[in-house]
């Protein structure tokens, strides 16, 4: 008999009951260490006191009014985003996946609007990730997430990456943009090198295609810049944002520049929840926390330090890790031995990580993780390996 709730989730037999911080209680008093915070979700930890201010203020005052009116906390928030962006403009949804779906639709409707209706064509990359809806699975294109599921929408083009002579050859009079994560999450956390990354904007700029970022993952501080495409002193036409920006509460962001936004006029695209005040209370506040050069600087500080506690623990364990990558608080240990053995035995130590493809672990925590707690992280990371080590010895 088919469970109540549908079994698309494998889930562990963890029940969580609070939260405090960087931890976590199971409901028979364990408490977790939690390194992946929510999948990049809970950015400042769990029950910050100021969000949760922000929250049940605004809960006590007004939960929900249609995008019908106007909504002060949402206009706070995409002022906040306009102000500290290369972003003009910004839509408010529920998700990452409704970012995705709005970025295809607001890239296609600029060519159309340009007089160019063929031009719809776009690109993306192997081992991308874009969410789950019928957009974001075609843009992603790999046969895990789309197998099954046709016909997928049309109008993707999948390259390998780092592939610099197919991207070439994959532009035509038709490719309406590129669309990219800086730093591939759930792919593994590959980033793209800045070179790279400046290298696809001027691609995009000879050829007059739009530059889609995904920073639904590697945005909101987690790289120690506000947004991940910073580092490359490059930026995009439309980006896509969510996880982070929420707190913990579901929000997601299309943020875009005039042009690229043009064809967006009034009744083109619309959301009943996206923007809600409850949830722009919660993102503003995020947003007034995160976006501060003092908090950016203490993020790069931490980074330093879990990779430094990060390198220890690859040489200590040569049979269990092979090398730490990714960038500030979004990183990956590239595992020798199965990645879910090493997810599994941080279970019984009591600190949680989350796996990804390409066979790694991605530590996520809270950007605002205490000191010590990345020393514990570490010293638990450990013991985690000796298990696995231990088990496959
Ligand atoms: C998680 C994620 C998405 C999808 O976001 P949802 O909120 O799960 O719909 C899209 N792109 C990237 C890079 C992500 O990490």
């Amino acid at each position: 008999m088919i469970a109540s709730i549908l079994p698309t989730y494998s889930r562990a037999p963890l029940t969580f009951v609070s939260g405090q911080g960087s931890w976590l209680t199971e409901a028979d008093g364990r408490r977790f260490l939690d390194l992946g915070a929510g999948i990049a979700v809970n950015a400042l930890g769990h029950a910050h006191p100021a969000l949760v201010e922000a929250l049940s203020g605004q809960a006590n005052a007004l939960w929900h009014v249609s995008n019908l009116y106007n909504i002060p906390a949402q206009q706070q928030l995409a002022d906040a985003l306009v102000d500290k962006t290369f972003a003009d403009t910004v839509f408010f949804t529920n998700s990452g996946t409704e970012a995705c779906e709005l970025a295809v639709k607001m890239a296609r409707k600029y060519w159309y609007d340009q007089g160019q209706p063929d031009r719809t064509e776009i690109i993306t990359f192997s081992g991308s990730f874009h969410g789950r809806s019928s957009a974001g699975i075609a843009a992603a294109g790999s046969e895990k997430m789309t197998k099954g599921f046709g016909p997928l929408l049309p109008g993707f083009t999948h390259l390998d990456f780092g592939d610099h002579d197919a991207l070439q050859a994959a532009i035509t009079d038709n490719t309406a943009a590129i669309m990219v994560e800086p730093i591939q999450g759930e792919g593994g956390i590959r980033p793209l090198p800045d070179a790279c990354l400046k290298g696809l904007r001027d691609v995009c700029d000879e050829n007059g295609v739009l530059m889609i970022l995904d920073e639904v993952q590697c945005g909101m501080g987690r790289t120690g810049k506000l947004f991940a495409h910073e580092w490359a002193g490059v930026t995009p036409d439309i980006m896509m944002v969510a996880k982070g920006i929420g707190g913990g509460f579901p929000l997601g962001a299309v943020l875009a520049t005039e042009n690229a936004a043009s064809g967006m006029t009034a009744g083109t695209h619309g959301s009943t929840y996206g923007g809600n005040p409850l949830a722009c209370a919660v993102g503003a506040k995020v947003m007034d926390i995160i976006a501060d050069d003092d908090f950016l600087a203490e993020v790069n500080r931490k980074a330093g330090l879990l990779r430094q506690k990060l390198e220890g623990l690859v040489a200590a364990h040569p049979d269990v890790f092979e090398s730490v990558r990714g960038s500030g608080l979004m990183l990956g240990l590239k595992c020798k031995a199965p990645n879910a053995d090493l997810v599994k035995a941080g279970f019984a130590e009591g600190v949680l990580c989350v796996p990804a493809a390409d066979n790694v672990v991605r530590l996520l925590p809270a950007l605002n993780i205490k000191d010590e707690d990345i020393g514990e992280a570490a010293e638990r990371l450990d013991a985690a390996a000796s298990r696995v080590k231990g088990a496959n010895a």
